[in-house]
């Protein structure tokens, strides 16, 4: 195999397993939610409505920029829009997972961001995390607004739907739908309580340094 054969290879096996690890930390069920990875020019997606559990590496569909789809593949996951615009406008992301994930999506169910009630909302880039206006699902109206809600930020919730979370590879990608989740669990519990009190920009700011020279720096 040719060495670009070999790094497809690689990154199919590494997307299948993203995939499938969403059902296991409670993610996504069933064939809920889709992961993608940029591969070259173009990117693996999973394709529509499979299973997690039944998917196989070659299920993984490999799409061009434009979204053309090589003959003999699986349908690509009704979202590719959102990946795909997602890569082209933000070269630093390499890989996208979207999920159904039950507390995001009962925030986003609410049309509501997720404030600062919390010092690791700046995970997602921001001082908060926003909520997509609601488009339905698989549109090129969700796409469009996704990108807006995901300006400056590198996760979103999506209006009536779950949530998105990109980062520079899979691990990142996963790490952070996963710390959104986590955190909107937070939000749905603080809420229960009463009204959160909010970190003030200074403090984000503070915050956003400290994460810099945070963890092991290698
Ligand atoms: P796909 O199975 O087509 O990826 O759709 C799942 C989904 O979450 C749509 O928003
Ligand atoms: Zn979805």
């Amino acid at each position: 195999m040719t060495d670009a054969g070999d790094v497809e290879a690689d990154l199919r096996r590494q997307l299948l397993s993203t995939a499938q690890r969403l059902p296991i930390i409670g993610l996504s069920a069933a064939a809920t939610g889709n992961v993608s990875v940029r591969c070259g020019d173009d990117l693996l997606i999973t394709p529509s409505g499979i299973d997690y559990a039944e998917l196989q590496a070659e299920d993984m569909v490999r799409l061009d920029a434009t979204g053309r789809v090589s003959d003999g593949q699986r349908r690509p996951s009704s979202e590719w829009r959102v990946h795909r615009d997602l890569y082209r406008a933000r070269p630093e992301f390499g890989a996208i997972v979207h999920s159904h994930s039950a507390c995001a999506t009962a925030i986003a169910c609410q049309r509501r961001a997720i404030p600062p009630f919390h010092y690791m909302v700046i995970r997602a880039g921001g001082h908060d995390i926003r909520c997509a206006e609601y488009a339905t699902f698989g549109t090129q109206q969700l796409s469009d607004n996704v990108a807006t809600a995901m300006a400056g930020r590198s996760a979103c919730l999506l209006a009536n739907h779950g949530q998105i979370a990109a980062g520079p590879d899979l691990p990142g990608a996963l790490r952070l739908a996963w710390e959104v989740e986590e955190l909107a669990r937070q939000f749905c519990y603080t809420l229960q309580l009463g009204e959160p009190v909010l970190l003030d920009d200074a403090e984000l700011a503070r915050v956003s340094a400290q994460f810099r020279d945070y963890g092991q720096q290698c």
